[in-house]
């Protein structure tokens, strides 16, 4: 058998850098896939929450996460 079986959703994380300053940027669940797309293409990528951003770097250790992202990564991680 060459396949596995992946237990968890193909969602990587990032953050959003587009908030202003006196706000605080979340982490945003994102689709790996959209990710390497916005990569190649430079386009925005749409979070699990429908947030747009464009893909910038790496999430910064103790930054908030998305509510709404969370919310429904929770949901898929259990394959509802
Ligand atoms: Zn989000």
């Amino acid at each position: 058998m060459g396949t596995q079986t992946i237990e968890r959703p193909d969602v990587d994380i990032d953050t959003d850098e587009t908030t202003d300053d006196d706000t605080p940027k979340f982490f945003h669940y994102v689709k790996k896939n959209k990710i390497a797309e916005s990569a190649v293409m430079g386009n925005h990528v749409v979070a699990l929450c429908g947030e747009v951003f464009p893909v910038t770097r790496s999430p910064k250790p103790g930054s908030p996460v998305c509510p709404k992202c969370k919310k429904i990564y929770e949901k898929l991680k259990k394959g509802e």
